[in-house]
């Protein structure tokens, strides 16, 4: 059943607003900015596509080159994670994969939102030790749980 779903079943009205609760609380010990977007279904490599996203969403104009995606394909079950160059720099290879295999744990076992919020706040706990928050920040990218239609 799940692999009909789309991106907006995917994720409810209630688990959006979990989910952007947990980036603001994730972006007041950081200056990196998160974002998750949603979409159901793609061709292309998963990767490939969320770098496609990213720019799309504006989210290499971050001050530090901080931003991280979350990209879900829903239908596909395909998920990339997504660091700025700014990021890249300092997190481990690995670590971004762990991401991806945390959530695709959840998403297996239908804790769509549950996998988001603890994924939000790992990658939160690992930009606050890079990137601390900082007296002037601002948020640079919107908290919002963003959908792609396609
Ligand atoms: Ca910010
Ligand atoms: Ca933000």
């Amino acid at each position: 059943m799940s692999s009909v779903l789309t991106a907006d079943q995917f994720l409810d009205t209630s688990g959006r607003a979990q989910v952007r609760e947990a980036i603001g609380a994730a972006e007041r010990r950081t200056s990196g900015e998160l974002r998750v977007h949603l979409e159901d279904h793609i061709e292309e490599d998963v990767l490939d596509h969320a770098a496609y996203v990213f720019e799309e969403l504006g989210m290499h104009r971050t001050r530090d080159r901080n931003g991280v995606l979350v990209y879900v394909a829903v239908a596909d079950r395909q998920v990339a994670v997504l660091g700025d160059s700014g990021i890249n720099e300092q997190v481990p290879d690995g670590f971004w994969t762990d991401v991806v295999g945390l959530l695709k744990l959840h998403f297996a076992a239908g804790r769509h939102a549950e996998g988001l919020v603890e994924a939000v706040h790992l990658i939160g706990e690992k930009l606050s030790s890079f990137f601390p928050l900082r007296e002037d920040d601002t948020d640079e990218l919107s908290n919002e749980v963003s959908i792609g239609r396609r």
